[in-house]
């Protein structure tokens, strides 16, 4: 029985389209399927959206429409921009579909009968925008500091999650298991967090002032509040697809996040678990923020980033490869427009599209496509390549296994950088003119295809639709890529031919 692994996204709340920060964590999720996928085991991928709560029915009012009207579409937007970018999750799921709803209340309905949600009164300042309530503390000359707007006063009856029952298991908990929370540097931060006594969590809303939620099982004058709702969506997805087999899946959940909602995941979020008698999920990796850079972006990229347009203007895997080389995981990172061209044209134009297209060249001008045959055993300077490519193979997937993307694609860059050092050393372009040195010139490019072939199975994860483009160049099957590695040399059939070279990655002209 092959190893079953869980990867989730947060699902994404609706009051945006989707934007740089949500394609990132997506990217990487889908990055970390890919791979646990090629390393023959049984992934569940889960993204969706979060459609409750004040903002949307707000703005579905100020756009005249009902709020299921509105999620409708914009849930529908993310939908199809995850299926144009090739994102290979398994489910999508909405906090508005019914098996999401009955899942919640049901767990609401135990939690509430063994005496952890009970009914209190609450008085705050609140931020409607922020849909919380504030410290005073926390305002800046008494306003909101992402909204600058002053919170209004709200006192009213609501239920309450006894969060403090659950404080010391769960301490123990990230005590004893140092993979709970990646990188540590967020562990940390919610060990500060749990040093003072956890205040009860409100998780309701008077339906006179919201009714744009999940009702309440054990009083219909309420809907509960966004988090419970939201939170929930990781086991009612994976309950609904898998049925029986959920806790197989669950044991080794990994959700994936950035670093603005640590805590709803690393406190609110197991602590509800522990109450609803669930265990809790594997690990929790969070990630940094992409910062828009320094500098003014230009006009032609805009200061929002959206996926569908940088697919459309350069690729998607390009966009993925900025992504996920320029970003150590957990860390923050700029996104400039000076930086994506360069990166770009260094390493993908340059780089390995420069490769494929100089090698496929090579290929058809001396040898008419037609791949030559290798004699024997590899040695010398092609043995040293292949064990290029073995080294990169082993330190790329430590790399993939601990999240360290930007890692694992400067080792097989590294590899890349060989294929480059070899044709200047065995210079196949001088061999080929002289009639008894023809050979040796073909098995030099039979090396290099089977160097290609190893390239497009170690980017597959990374950049899946280059990695099927590259099988695809070289005339071999884009569904064996995650078979296991060919022996160099002997893989091709006598006779097999490669297409003739088409460019992969288009160098960015700098507009002036
Ligand atoms: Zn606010």
């Amino acid at each position: 029985m092959p190893e079953k692994i869980y990867f989730t996204t947060p699902i994404y709340y609706v009051n945006a389209e989707p934007h740089l920060g949500h394609t990132y964590t997506t990217v990487v999720a889908d990055t970390l399927a890919r791979f646990h996928r090629s390393m023959g085991r049984d992934v569940f991928f889960l993204t969706g959206t979060d459609e409750h709560g004040d903002k949307i029915a707000q703005t579905a009012e100020e756009t005249g429409v009902e709020p299921k009207q509105y999620a409708d579409r914009i849930s529908g937007i993310f939908r199809s921009t995850w299926e144009t970018c090739g994102i290979s999750n398994d489910h999508f799921i909405r906090t508005t579909d019914d098996y999401h709803i009955a899942f919640v209340r049901e767990v609401l309905q135990r939690v509430y009968e063994q005496g952890d949600i009970y009914f209190g009164e609450y008085g705050g300042k609140y931020c409607t925008g922020c849909e919380r309530f504030y410290a005073d503390r926390e305002l800046v000359d008494g306003k909101c500091p992402d909204h600058e707007t002053e919170p209004v006063w709200i006192k009213e009856e609501n239920y309450f999650f006894r969060m403090g029952n659950y404080q010391e298991q769960l301490l123990r908990h990230i005590h004893e298991n140092p993979g709970f929370i990646t990188p540590s540097g967020y562990k940390n931060e919610v060990l500060g967090l749990l040093r003072e006594p956890l205040e009860d969590l409100c998780i309701s809303r008077p339906k006179s002032r919201l009714s744009w939620g999940i009702e309440l099982p054990f009083d219909d004058s309420y809907v509960c509040y966004v988090w419970f709702d939201a939170l929930l969506n990781y086991l009612s997805g994976l309950s609904h697809v898998k049925g029986a087999e959920r806790d197989a899946y669950w044991r080794h959940a990994h959700h994936l996040i950035a670093k603005d909602i640590v805590k709803p995941h690393a406190v609110f979020w197991p602590t509800i678990l522990l109450a609803a008698g669930f265990p809790l999920y594997k690990s929790l990796h969070v990630h940094g923020y992409w910062n828009m850079g320094e500098s003014k972006m230009s006009k032609s990229l805009g200061n929002v980033i959206r996926p569908l347009e940088m697919r459309e203007r350069f690729g998607l895997d390009g966009f993925r490869y900025f992504l996920l080389r320029d970003m150590a995981f957990g860390m923050d990172s700029s996104f400039t427009e000076d930086a994506f061209i360069a990166r770009f044209n260094a390493d993908l134009s340059n780089g390995l599209g420069n490769l494929v297209s100089r090698v496929l060249s090579m290929q058809h001008k001396y040898f008419d496509g037609e791949l030559q045959p290798v004699a024997g055993e590899l040695e010398g300077l092609d043995r040293e390549l292949c064990q290029a490519f073995t080294t990169a193979e082993t330190k790329a997937k430590e790399h993939l296994a601990v999240l360290a993307f930007h890692l694992a694609l400067e080792e097989i860059w590294r590899a890349i950088a060989a294929c480059d050092k070899y044709v200047v050393e065995t210079a196949p372009f001088k061999l080929w003119k002289q009639e008894e040195q023809r050979a040796r010139g073909g098995e030099i490019l039979h090396v290099l295809g089977d160097a290609l072939r190893h390239t497009a199975r170690l980017i597959e994860p990374l950049m899946p639709e280059t990695a099927v483009r590259i099988s695809e160049l070289l005339g071999s099957d884009p569904g064996k890529l995650s078979a296991p590695t060919p022996e160099w040399g002997k893989s091709f059939a006598p006779g097999h031919r490669v297409s003739k070279p088409a460019p992969l990655f288009p160098r960015i002209e700098i507009e002036s």
